[in-house]
């Protein structure tokens, strides 16, 4: 079985960089992997290094996508925005060659938001709506169809399997916005395909969630406690702080692995949940529902690598206006392909996530898929003055290294006068030591004009917004009694 695995990944890329997909036949690798998975452990390295498709030098690889993009404009021009775009532009997707694309303007965010319709083609067939549940405002609409929905999970499936995420066997918790339903939805079918048993614990109350990580279970065939934890990392943050106070130790526990995605996960982050958790794995996809079907990876040096196949990924200037140079922050800029998508189609969509170009060609164990750094920041939130930009990652990674500042760290950030920052943080205490060790944690890589520092979060002026405090009620919310951990969890 196991020899037939690699043969079945090259067949895969093969398909991957088709434009049909063939989910009959992507299921029935699952399938394999499974049993491989069984009779031989861990699905080896050379088979996950198979999945990530040829290695590509640069011609070719610009050869394939736009190839692939030509392919996507045609579909494009089927919608009503791109149709009114290619027409004002007088792009003919056809014929469209590299000058066409680079003059193509990014799509912002607000096109969709304002008219999500506008970017389905004639003779889709949308099913679901997902709605996102990011921190900016009124929610995005992207709509996805059946045949979407299934191919992605078993495209997932085959992905967590060989990413050792979700392996048969395991219990996972996903912690994650309820009113998120697409992305849910999909998780869930995408670990039990695995062999996996998954629920949805929500964003209720801290003290809720890790009753449930630390309940045990007697499942046949399963992990007898959770042992994968997806979640969002200002939510963790909640999670570490809340553990802390209600004296878990690792050893109520039986985490595994933590996949964080959608926010900044800090380093002082996962420093201080050791004490909660013990030393765990962490996988930190880059995912988001606007560009669904691409996505990136993590390496063990932090770079995020978009593979080729499922869409073109660009780094573009912070003013806009070009691509970004080795060494230089940009906003990622993503046009997701068909198969992976094509009920809701964007063309060169600006997430306003904003990522760095790595300086020098990275050495890391992916370094044949293209690669940038992790996110930054969102754009709207990063400050420009006269040594370059600060943004949310500089300030969060400084901020959550201090005990002083409960997880997650909640802060606001603005320009202060033409060459500097100022930061207003919520710590446990507004004493001089605390301002010093905030002052002198944040100078090493802001360039602070100002400090303000209080205890209540109801009393910054302009913060951050964090996913965590979308919080959903459960009825253990009207009495404290279930909310402590169980008799046998808690330390004597
Ligand atoms: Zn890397």
């Amino acid at each position: 079985m196991i020899e037939s695995v690699p043969a079945q990944l090259r067949y895969v890329c093969s398909l991957a960089f088709g434009t049909r997909l063939h989910t009959r036949s992507l299921d029935r690798l699952v399938t394999a992997l499974v049993d491989a998975r069984e009779e031989f452990g861990a699905v080896g390295r050379d088979a996950a290094e198979a999945l990530r498709g040829p290695v590509l030098d640069d011609t070719a690889r610009r050869e394939v996508q736009i190839r692939r993009f030509r392919k996507q404009a045609e579909l494009a021009a089927r919608t009503p925005y791109y149709g009114r775009v290619f027409a004002e532009l007088g792009i003919e997707p056809r014929k469209l060659r590299w000058a066409d694309l680079e003059a193509l303007p990014p799509t912002p965010k607000e096109m969709l938001k304002a008219d999500p319709d506008a970017f389905v083609p004639a003779g889709a067939r949308p099913a679901f709506r997902a709605l996102t549940t990011g921190t900016t405002g009124i929610p995005t609409t992207v709509y996805f169809s059946r045949a979407e929905f299934e191919a992605t999970v078993v495209l997932g499936a085959i992905s967590v399997l060989l990413a050792r995420q979700v392996e048969p066997g395991d219990v996972v918790q996903l912690s994650v916005s309820s009113r998120a339903l697409f992305p849910v939805m999909l998780a869930a079918q995408i670990a039990a395909r695995v062999g996996a048993v998954v629920y949805q614990a929500g964003f209720v109350d801290p003290g809720h969630a890790l009753a449930l990580l630390a309940e045990k279970r007697s499942l046949p065939g399963h992990r007898p406690r959770a042992n994968v934890l997806s979640t969002t990392p200002s939510y963790f943050g909640s999670l570490v702080e809340r553990g802390a106070e209600l004296g878990y130790r690792p050893r109520d526990f039986g985490v595994e692995r933590i996949v964080l995605g959608g926010e900044i996960a800090t380093q002082g982050l996962r420093d201080r949940a050791t004490r909660l958790f013990g030393e765990v794995e962490y996988v930190e996809p880059y995912a988001a529902t606007e560009i669904f079907g691409t996505g990136a990876l993590t390496c063990l040096s932090g770079h995020l690598h978009f593979p080729v196949p499922p869409g073109l990924v660009e780094v573009v200037s912070l003013d806009g206006r070009r691509e970004a140079e080795p060494g230089e922050p940009g906003t990622l800029v993503v046009t997701p392909f068909a198969p992976y998508r094509t009920t809701t189609v964007v063309l060169r969509y600006d997430t306003a996530d904003v990522v760095r170009v790595p300086a020098e060609p990275p050495t890391c164990e992916l370094s044949t898929i293209p690669a940038t750094s992790h996110v930054l920041g969102k754009l709207a939130r990063s400050i420009p003055h006269s040594g370059g930009w600060t943004f949310q990652r500089d300030v969060a990674e400084a901020l959550e290294t201090l005990e002083e500042v409960p997880l997650p760290a909640r802060f606001g950030m603005r320009a202060d006068r033409a060459d500097g920052v100022a930061v207003e943080v919520v710590a446990r205490e507004d004493d001089a030591r605390t301002r010093r060790r905030v002052a002198a944690a944040l100078e090493r890589s802001v360039p602070l004009r100002g400090l303000r520092v209080v205890t209540d979060p109801a009393s910054l002026e302009d913060p951050v917004l964090l996913r965590t405090d979308l919080r959903e009620h459960s009825f253990s919310d009207f009495g404290t009694a279930r909310l402590r951990p169980a008799e046998e969890a808690v330390p004597a």
